[in-house]
């Protein structure tokens, strides 16, 4: 059932954050997008973020964060980085942007306070884990507590897709009446091709070895 509260989604217009949209949209009365320009490789990230607020009327602020690109050059923002394959031994992969979700997550509290919204949603996911330290439940956790305290204010960050992997993200879509949007609408592909995607990225990879376990199982 639906409560009367709003919520301030973190949205890039890709699979994960495009669920967690509709996740939102099923559960409050008002829900409002948050994407961040941080010199992305592929500007269509945000116009495919663009294009899905408007089609179902979500109010929808982009947010100018390019600095973090000159800070930490990595293979998301910078066309001379090849995107590492898979994850490397140790350490992060190359796409991996320090600070990033904890730069968001901030700059999302801070718009969210100002027009009182205490619940913050983001698509962050453990289970996919690929060595990204800021995707951890502990962090998420740590920084609300962080956040709460820097503003005295009582924030509350949502994470749907915490635990479930990319297999029941889709279950999720499905489960929301959103499969073929997700599918169709989406962008989460390296190398900027909306819908399926070049197939060969490990964002694609990843995206489309889910999508067809849920089919088979469905
Ligand atoms: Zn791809």
């Amino acid at each position: 059932m639906k409560n009367k509260k709003q919520a301030l989604v973190i949205f890039s217009g890709g699979q994960d954050s495009t669920t967690c949209l509709f996740w939102a949209k099923a559960r409050y009365e008002e829900v409002i997008a948050l994407s961040f320009d941080y010199g992305q490789r592929h500007k269509k990230e945000l116009e495919c973020a663009g294009s899905i607020a408007e089609e179902y009327k979500v109010e929808h602020h982009i947010l100018d964060l390019s600095l973090l690109n000159e800070l930490a050059p990595n293979s998301l923002t910078r066309s001379d980085i090849q995107v590492d394959q898979e994850a490397p031994e140790s350490g992060t992969p190359n796409s991996f942007v320090d600070g990033r979700n904890m730069v968001f997550l901030t700059y999302a509290a801070i718009f969210a306070k100002q027009r009182g919204i205490t619940d913050l949603v983001t698509g962050v996911s453990q289970s996919d884990f690929s060595g990204y330290p800021d995707c951890r439940d502990i962090f998420i956790k740590s920084l609300n507590t962080t956040l709460n305290l820097a503003m005295d204010y009582e924030f509350d960050i949502h994470t749907p897709l915490m635990w479930i992997d990319k297999k029941e993200t889709w279950a999720l879509a499905d489960e929301l009446g959103v499969l073929e949007v997700i599918r169709d609408k989406t962008l989460t592909c390296y190398n900027g091709i909306m819908g399926e995607g070049c197939g060969n990225c490990p964002a694609c990879k990843l995206r489309k070895k889910g999508y067809d376990r849920y089919m088979l199982e469905k």
